[in-house]
């Protein structure tokens, strides 16, 4: 038979556009080399990450913020076992989840290692070595990433670990030195620090989360030191040596100047993600690709018609929602309609504690751009359900057009923010300005008063400061 659609890969990109193309009447296959479906996101990425901050903040709750609510439990004891089952079972719950919408649109599933021979023909590899060839009128490409490599390292997953080890530590280290002070190495630094590790970021750049709003990322700094982070910013990892206790991690200044060596028990290299695009046979099409992503048109079509590609295979933020959005986009796009991503309304979340989240641009980007904007702020302090949840860190930091008062980001630093975020994200996608929000009557008390507020104060006219 031929399919209308063969998506390879089934992360939030793949398994959501295969799903919408059904939805829409095509006849859908798709092929996943891993043991489940879910891709990066359900099975080592978002979700796992997200189980075990949500467990290891409970934890922290209890050493250090109970007591002052009046509930003694001190000192809490850990059953990492017990920790890492609950990841594990909603890992599984949500990979069995997306199994069961496959067979819920009647979507055919081929598990094996996919390899586009032509436009119309994919090569699935299985474990044991067999082929078969399916057929199809169009191939979404959806491989997503992997962790990218710190050269001359050679990473283990047990001493030396990426992400995917680091989501499975089998006890607490003493010392966890992380390189990279992205999203994933201060998340996954955030669980082991609660749970009792002594935690080193090392960063290349001068400053956290690069690419975040500078005063959001410099708050949140302050906020992770106090939390008990060490952080050596402008210096690079130069040598990581095993040794008979751990590792030992040579860093020097990124301008210069001398080496110092620092000690680990587990190091986390955390420095970014790469496209993963190995075995698809793309250079064999021609298949058009810049800096390891594959090139892709607006409408997710790449050079060879009737290849196309989303996710993080592309370009983009390299966010399950992001990939998600396009997967849909691309399915109505085949199904004859008009799918379309607003790529200035996609929020991205750092779900430590406090939480950051933000949409749209950032002060840099603004002044950047030579675009006159106002900022409200507001603070979690002044916020009366923030004071009742003991959660007063950070505020909500709003950038409206002074010309036309439309929002062009929204920065927020606190409990919930990734939460808070979306009214944000509805408002920038109907091009709402920071009176439409500020006119909206917000639940009390609630944290997204403050929203409220912060729009209120770039006119300078807060209620509750
Ligand atoms: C620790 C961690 C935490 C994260 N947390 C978040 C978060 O909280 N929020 C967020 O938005 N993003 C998060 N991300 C990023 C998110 O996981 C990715 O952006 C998302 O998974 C990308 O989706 P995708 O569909 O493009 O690819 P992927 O999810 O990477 O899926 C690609 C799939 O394709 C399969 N595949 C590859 N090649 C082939 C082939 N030739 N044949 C068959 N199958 C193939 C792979 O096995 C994989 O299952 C996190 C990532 C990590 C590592």
């Amino acid at each position: 038979m031929t399919y209308d659609l063969v998506v390879i890969g089934t992360g939030p990109g793949g398994y959501v556009c295969a799903i919408r193309a059904a939805q829409l009447g095509l006849k859908v296959a798709v092929i996943e080399k891993r043991k489940t479906f879910g891709g990066t996101c359900l099975n080592i990425g978002c979700i796992p990450s997200k189980a075990i901050l949500y467990a290891s903040d409970k934890f922290a709750e209890a050493e250090h913020e109970l007591a002052a609510f009046g509930v003694l439990v001190n000192p809490p004891k850990l059953d990492l076992a017990a920790f890492m089952k609950h990841k594990d079972e909603t890992v599984a719950a949500n990979v069995n989840g997306v199994a069961f919408l496959f067979k819920k649109n009647k979507i055919d599933t081929f598990t094996g290692t996919g390899a586009i021979k032509t436009a119309q023909l994919v090569d699935v590899t299985a474990e044991d070595g067999t082929h078969t060839e399916v057929e199809t009128k169009a191939i979404v490409i959806a491989t997503g990433s992997d962790a990218a490599p710190l050269p001359g390292t050679e990473i283990d997953e047990k001493l030396i670990v990426t992400s995917t080890g680091a989501l499975a530590l089998d006890k607490v280290p003493g010392k966890l030195l992380i390189i990279g002070a992205g999203v994933i190495g201060l998340e996954l630094g955030s669980v082991w620090k609660r749970l009792g590790a002594e935690v080193t970021v090392v960063e290349y750049l001068d400053r956290i989360l690069p690419g975040m709003d500078a005063e959001v990322s410099k708050s949140f700094q302050r906020i992770l030191e106090k939390q008990g982070f060490t952080f050596k910013l402008a210096h690079k990892v130069s040598k990581v040596t095993r040794t008979k206790s751990g590792a030992s991690v040579t860093i020097e200044p990124a301008a210069g100047g001398e080496a110092a060596t620092l000690e680990a028990d587990i190091v986390l290299v955390a420095i970014g993600r790469r496209p993963f695009t190995q075995g698809l046979g793309l250079e064999a099409l021609g298949v058009a690709m810049e800096r390891g992503r594959v090139v892709t048109d607006a409408h997710f079509k790449t050079n060879v018609p009737g290849i196309y590609a989303i996710g993080d295979v592309i370009a983009g933020p390299m966010l399950a929602h992001k990939a998600e959005d396009e997967g849909i986009a691309v399915a109505e796009i085949l199904a004859g309609q008009h799918g379309h991503v607003n790529y200035g309304a996609i929020p991205s979340v750092v779900y430590t504690m406090p939480e950051i989240a933000s949409v749209g641009a950032t002060e840099e980007d603004l002044k950047a751009q030579g675009i006159a904007y106002r900022v409200g702020k507001f603070p979690f302090t002044a916020n009366g359900r923030a004071r009742a949840m003991r959660q007063t860190e950070g505020f909500v930091k709003i950038l409206a057009d002074t010309a036309s008062d439309r929002v062009l980001g929204v920065h927020i630093l606190g409990a919930t923010a990734g939460e808070l975020i979306a009214e944000a994200v509805v408002l920038m996608e109907f091009g709402g300005s920071a009176e439409d929000l500020a006119r909206t009557c917000h639940a009390h008390p609630t944290l997204s008063e403050a929203v409220r507020e912060a729009a209120l104060a770039t006119d300078k006219r807060p209620i509750h400061m």
